[in-house]
């Protein structure tokens, strides 16, 4: 589990996208290393709950937060109550994602705003929010989860992979502008990874795929979730604006 890197005991860590798939499992993983954590959720309650009680049965404390990432005002307040409800944020991991795949010539105005306005604006969103408190602590902690598609593009995905190279470039230049106050700002880009986003492709997608990955199996969100608990940790205290491929080999 988490033994090899120093305890994240006396830190708070929120984690958007907290009801399943990767964000489950990075909840999971920081209160496992002995985070508190506060994690948000936006149609899917029961996942929610689900993993509060999981990061509870391990002796930490969870607040689950209904949120829609798209809104500024929404997110502002789950920062405030964060804040209010533990008196400090120390790690903000933006995992909150969707797709709306399809080709260019098919795809809606609609489909590349939401997919940009939930991933990039999204992440923006949380960024803005919680800066502030980082920079009064002068220590702080922001992974964002990219893509492998960010870097190689993929069909059906204008929308998706913009927004992930979008995620890349707002890192770069954050972790420019924070670096002095002790805080990094990194990307964690996972290539095919087991979770409901890509449980619906045809079988014949997922074989082609796997015969793409050198390691010869798709990933699991422990996979990235061990990833980001070390980018968070002090160990990881001199890596910055770096984005960590997670994806098996997959180029
Ligand atoms: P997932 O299983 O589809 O879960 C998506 C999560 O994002 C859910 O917790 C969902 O909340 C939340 N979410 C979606 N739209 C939201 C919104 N507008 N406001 C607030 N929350 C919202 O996805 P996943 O596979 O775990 O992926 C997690 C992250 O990793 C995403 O950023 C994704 O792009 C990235 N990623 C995944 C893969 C992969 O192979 N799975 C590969 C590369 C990158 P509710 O459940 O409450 O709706």
């Amino acid at each position: 589990m988490s033994v090899p890197f120093s305890s994240l005991g006396s830190r708070v860590a929120l984690v958007t996208g907290g009801s399943r798939g990767i964000g489950q499992a990075i909840a999971v993983e920081l209160a496992s290393a002995g985070a508190t954590v506060s994690l948000t959720y936006r149609s899917t309650p029961v996942g929610a709950d689900d993993t509060r009680k999981r990061i509870e049965e391990l002796g930490a404390q969870c607040l689950a937060l209904e949120c829609d990432v798209t809104d500024l005002a929404a997110v502002e307040a789950v920062i405030r109550q964060t804040l209010d409800h533990f008196g400090r944020l120390d790690i903000l991991v933006n995992n909150a994602g969707t797709t709306r795949d399809k080709l260019l010539v098919r795809m809606s105005p609609e489909d590349f705003d939401v997919v940009i306005a939930t991933n990039l604006r999204g992440t923006w969103n949380f960024c803005r929010a919680a800066i502030r408190p980082m920079l009064r602590a002068r220590w702080g902690r922001i992974v964002s989860l990219s893509s492998v598609v960010a870097a190689s593009g993929n069909p059906g995905q204008t929308n998706y992979a913009a927004s992930k190279a979008g995620i890349e470039a707002l890192t770069l230049s954050l972790a420019r502008e924070v670096g002095s106050r002790g805080i990094t700002v990194n990307a964690v880009a996972p290539g095919f990874i087991e979770t409901d986003m890509t449980r619906d492709l045809p079988e014949g997608v997922v074989e082609g795929m796997r015969e793409r990955i050198p390691l010869g199996r798709l990933g699991a969100v422990e996979d990235v979730a061990r990833t980001v608990r070390f980018l968070v940790s002090e160990e990881a205290a001199y890596i910055t604006g770096q984005v960590i491929r997670v994806n098996g080999g997959l180029g």
